[in-house]
C-alpha cells in the first residue's frame, strides 16, 4: 500500500535524517529519491562539521546538529567518521582578526566556546603555519565527516526503523485531494499521505512552486580536491577569513594523510542536468590559497577534484518550515552551501515540527514566506 504519514520527497542528508527521526516520533514515513541516498549534495561535500562562523540565528540549530553528530554511533550505528578535530579559523589583517573576535565574543551565549590565539601562541601550538597568518579563532569541538557515508547512513538507519525508502523514484508532481497529498512518481505510480516534507536540495523550487511559493533558487558548484596522503599530522580542520573571495580556503586531513581542500571560488552547475563542473583555475587557485595558509603543502599532488551541485538563496539563508500557502506540505532545502552540518539538526527540527507542530529551536528566519511575490 502506498500510504503512509509522511511522504518525503529526496534523500539527501536533509531528507535521511528527517525520516530516521520521524520514525522515532512514531510517524510511517516513505523516503522518495530520485537517484540514491546522498548522491548529491549531501555525498560530494567538503564534510565540514562547522559552527564557527555560522549566522547568530542559526548557531542553537547548529548546537542542536552538533549534539547529534557526537551520538552518531548510539543514534544510528555508525560514526560516519566524525571526528571533532577542532576548527582553527586564520586571517592575514588586524582587522580580520577584530571581526573573529567581535564573533567569538557574539556567539558565546549562544554556547559556542571559541578561543583566539595571537601571532606567538598561535605559531606555537601550529608550526607548520605561514607567516601571512597573524591571528587564529579556535573552535575545540567542531570537527568533520565523510559525506560519502553520512547521509546513505541515516537513510539505511531510517529503514532499519520501518521507514519505507524507495530509491530511484523520481517524484513528478504532488497534487492535493481532499485530507491526502498524491504524489506521483515516474518509476512506482501514487504515493499518499496527509503530510509531504520536501527536501529535494536544488530542485525543491520544482516542487514549491506547484504550491504558487516560487523562490529565486540559484544553483553553482563548490569547487573540491583531494591530494595524495602524506604522513598525519594537520590536527583541526582549517579556513582562512577574509573579505576577499579568492583567498578563501579550507581543508582537513583525513586519517589515512590525504588532504581535502575547497574554496569560495564555485563553478557553474545544473538542477536541469544534475550536474556541476570543475573550473581548473578554481582548484589551482585554492591550492595556492592553501599553500599560503602552510608552505610546507607546496609539493604536494592533487589526485581528484570533483564538485557538486548545491542551491543558494539570495540572503544566503535555507528555507525550513510549513508552506505558507497549503497545509500539511513542509519544506527543507536551499541550504546556500553550508546545510552538511546542520543537516542532522534539521531532520530532527522538521520531525518535531511535523510530530508536534511547534519546535524548540527557532527557525522563523527560514520562512518561505520571506520570498511570496517573488519570481524564480
Ligand atoms: C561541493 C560542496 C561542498 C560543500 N561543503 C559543505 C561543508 O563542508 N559543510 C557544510 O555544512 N555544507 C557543505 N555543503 C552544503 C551541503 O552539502 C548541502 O547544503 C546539503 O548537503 C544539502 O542537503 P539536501 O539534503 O538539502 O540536498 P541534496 O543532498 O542535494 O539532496 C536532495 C535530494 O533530492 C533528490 N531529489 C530532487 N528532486 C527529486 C524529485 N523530484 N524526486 C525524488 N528525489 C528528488 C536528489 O536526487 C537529491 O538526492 C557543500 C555542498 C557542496 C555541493
Amino acid at each position: 500500500m502506498n500510504q503512509s504519514d509522511v511522504i518525503v520527497v529526496g534523500g539527501g542528508i536533509m531528507g535521511c535524517s528527517a525520516a530516521f527521526f520521524l520514525r522515532r516520533r512514531g510517524l510511517s514515513v516513505t523516503l522518495l529519491e530520485r537517484g540514491l541516498t546522498g548522491q548529491q549534495a549531501s555525498g560530494t561535500n567538503f564534510g565540514n562539521v562547522r559552527r564557527q562562523g555560522r549566522y547568530l540565528h542559526q548557531l542553537p540549530l547548529a548546537n542542536r546538529a552538533r549534539d547529534i553528530w557526537g551520538r552518531l554511533p548510539e543514534l544510528i550505528g555508525e560514526d560516519c567518521e566524525f571526528v571533532a578535530s577542532g576548527h582553527l579559523r586564520i586571517c592575514y589583517t588586524p582587522e580580520q582578526a577584530a571581526k573573529l573576535e567581535a564573533y567569538a565574543n557574539d556567539a558565546r551565549p549562544y554556547g559556542l566556546a571559541l578561543e583566539m590565539i595571537s601571532s606567538n601562541a598561535l605559531r606555537a601550538r601550529f608550526p607548520y603555519l605561514g607567516r601571512d597568518a597573524i591571528a587564529g579563532c579556535f573552535a575545540p569541538i567542531d570537527g568533520h565527516a565523510n559525506p560519502r557515508l553520512t547521509a546513505p547512513a541515516f537513510g539505511r538507519a531510517a529503514a532499519r526503523a520501518g521507514a519505507r525508502v524507495e530509491e530511484g523514484t523520481e517524484v513528478l508532481s504532488i497534487g492535493k485531494t481532499g485530507a491526502d497529498f498524491t504524489v506521483e512518481t515516474w518509476e512506482k505510480g501514487t504515493f499518499r499521505a496527509p503530510i509531504v516534507l520536501v527536501t529535494a536540495g536544488a530542485w525543491g523550487n520544482k516542487l514549491s512552486s506547484q504550491f504558487g511559493e516560487s523562490v529565486p533558487l540559484a544553483v553553482h558548484g563548490p569547487q573540491m580536491a583531494v591530494t595524495e596522503p602524506l604522513p598525519y599530522r594537520l590536527g583541526p580542520t582549517f579556513g582562512v577569513s577574509t573579505p576577499h573571495v579568492k583567498e578563501t580556503v579550507y581543508f582537513r586531513q583525513v586519517k589515512r594523510g590525504n588532504v581535502v581542500y575547497g574554496g569560495s571560488t564555485r563553478g557553474p552547475a545544473s538542477n536541469e542536468t544534475n550536474r556541476a563542473s570543475v573550473l581548473p583555475e578554481n582548484i589551482l587557485g585554492q591550492f595556492e590559497q592553501m599553500r599560503r595558509v602552510i608552505p610546507g603543502l607546496a609539493r604536494v599532488n592533487i589526485i581528484r577534484t570533483w564538485s557538486g551541485v548545491e542551491s543558494y538563496l539570495p540572503d544566503d539563508v535555507p528555507i525550513m518550515g510549513p508552506s505558507a500557502t497549503t497545509p500539511g506540505l513542509f519544506y527543507a532545502f536551499g541550504f546556500c552551501g553550508a546545510g552538511f552540518q546542520i543537516g542532522p539538526g534539521v531532520g530532527d527540527v522538521m520531525a518535531e515540527l511535523i510530530a508536534t507542530g511547534a519546535t524548540t529551536t527557532p527557525i522563523e528566519p527560514y520562512s518561505i514566506a520571506r520570498f511570496s511575490g517573488a519570481a524564480a
